[in-house]
């Protein structure tokens, strides 16, 4: 009893520490950039070695566990729902909301891009520019067959999390069909996957140190003066992000599920700081899923499946960019888009987000997929490189909020969703 009070205890003070860490980080990493002199103290020393390696150090670890975490706890999931006609529906319906959130994130960027015109007015010369290569894209044809693994176990070494997700659910459902014929390989899945969740929690014991010196690089790396010309850009894709987090995904919640909007949020919200900080979707599943069980009252049979899903295919925040990104650099370029062209960015930008991959700046790379569907310059992306470090943070905060949305109305849609646990003050 007293172990329980203990650890509730220290379970509510990591949310406020790492809000403090966050904040520390900032303030320290601005100090750094404008207090320290350049040179081999402040930049190889102090940011390129101790912030860098403690900070990496922590995102590593937690990316450790992702793919064994996502293997074993599917497995487990998909063992525990058992018949494939349920599991096809909360698959079904998992892939229709993400879609439709997607979809809905892009209309909503278009639109405040349309309403305050960042591309208009703006000084080119100030602003700061990169080179961009643009990577190859790959067919929608392979994308879909890439989905099922020729071999499992390099799917499983190179954390290909689609084909990961596919051989996992044959698995869990061959053992539930095999039943105590199988049980001992059921039993060392769901061990395996109670001692994946135990590391889970002893790494984000650690979470507000690693926090405090990933943001404390950034900011110490990034000078405000490369933002300020790109000020309404930033401005207008925080403004949509704001929206789809705090407004569409909310009435989502609300329309789906009638749970309060604000205590979701509250209870949520250290995750989001934690996508927030490392700027990796993937990283974040095993705080998501850990946080949508104890919190939210979610059950791991459904997010064990839909949250590694939707860190790999769902990511409303990054075709956010992009559908703000087309506008501006329409804008910049002269170019005026049609109402079709407008259509296509939305299917586009849609599609685009299932083929980004939950890492920092994948997003701007298959930008360049929305640029030229529509037949706009690809070297317009070296304008919004130099900035877009900040709202690749936003932008995943908002991508894993959208996975954790939508699997809680799934849950609640399948009677796995524990109200008490939500209304349980933490
Ligand atoms: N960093 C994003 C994520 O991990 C992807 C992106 O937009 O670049 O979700």
């Amino acid at each position: 009893m007293e172990n329980q009070v203990e650890g509730k205890k220290k379970k509510m003070g990591l949310s406020t520490k790492i809000f403090i860490a966050l904040i520390g980080g900032a303030l320290a990493g601005v100090l750094i950039h404008y207090c320290i002199p350049e040179g081999y103290f402040r930049d190889t020393i102090l940011i390129g070695g101790v912030l860098y390696v403690i900070g990496q150090g922590f995102i590593l670890l937690m990316q450790m566990l992702v793919v064994p975490l996502v293997f074993c706890s599917l497995i487990c999931g998909s063992m525990a729902i058992g018949d494939t006609k349920t599991l096809g529906r909360v698959g079904i319906r998992t892939v229709l909301f993400y879609l439709a959130t997607t979809a809905c994130a892009v209309v909503v960027a278009l639109s405040v891009a349309l309403l305050i015109n960042p591309g208009t007015g703006l000084q080119m010369d100030a602003v700061e520019t990169t080179e961009v290569s643009v990577a190859e894209s790959t067919s929608f044809a392979d994308t879909l067959l890439n989905i099922i693994p020729k071999n499992p176990i390099s799917s499983l070494a190179d954390g290909d999390m689609l084909p990961i997700i596919v051989f996992a659910l044959f698995v869990g459902i061959m053992l539930a069909k095999l039943g105590p014929k199988a049980s001992t390989v059921s039993d060392f899945f769901s061990q395996f996957n109670d001692v994946m969740m135990e590391t889970t929690m002893a790494i984000m014991s650690v979470a507000p140190i690693g926090v405090f010196c990933l943001i404390a690089k950034t900011f110490a790396e990034i000078g405000l003066s490369a933002f300020l010309p790109m000020l309404k850009y930033m401005a207008v894709v925080i403004i949509a992000l704001l929206i789809q987090c705090f407004g569409v995904y909310q009435i989502f919640l609300f329309l789906f599920t009638r749970l309060n909007p604000i205590r979701f949020i509250r209870k949520f919200f250290p995750v989001m700081l934690f996508a927030f900080t490392t700027a990796t979707s993937n990283a974040t599943i095993p705080m998501s899923i850990d946080t949508l069980e104890k919190k939210i009252g979610v059950s791991r049979k459904i997010s064990s499946f839909t949250i590694p899903l939707g860190a790999t295919i769902n990511m409303d925040g990054t075709s956010i960019m992009q559908g703000v990104a087309v506008i501006f650099i329409a804008q910049i370029y002269g170019i005026s888009l049609s109402t079709s062209d407008l259509l296509t960015v939305i299917a586009v930008a849609t599609l685009a987000s299932i083929g980004t991959a939950g890492v920092p700046s994948v997003g701007l790379i298959t930008l360049s997929m929305v640029l030229t569907s529509v037949g706009l310059p690809t070297e317009g992306i070296a304008l919004i490189m130099g900035i877009d470090r900040i709202l690749d943070m936003l932008r995943t905060a908002v991508n894993i909020t959208g996975d954790a949305v939508c699997t809680t109305i799934v849950s609640s849609q399948n009677k796995a969703l524990d109200r008490e646990v939500f209304a349980r003050e933490d």
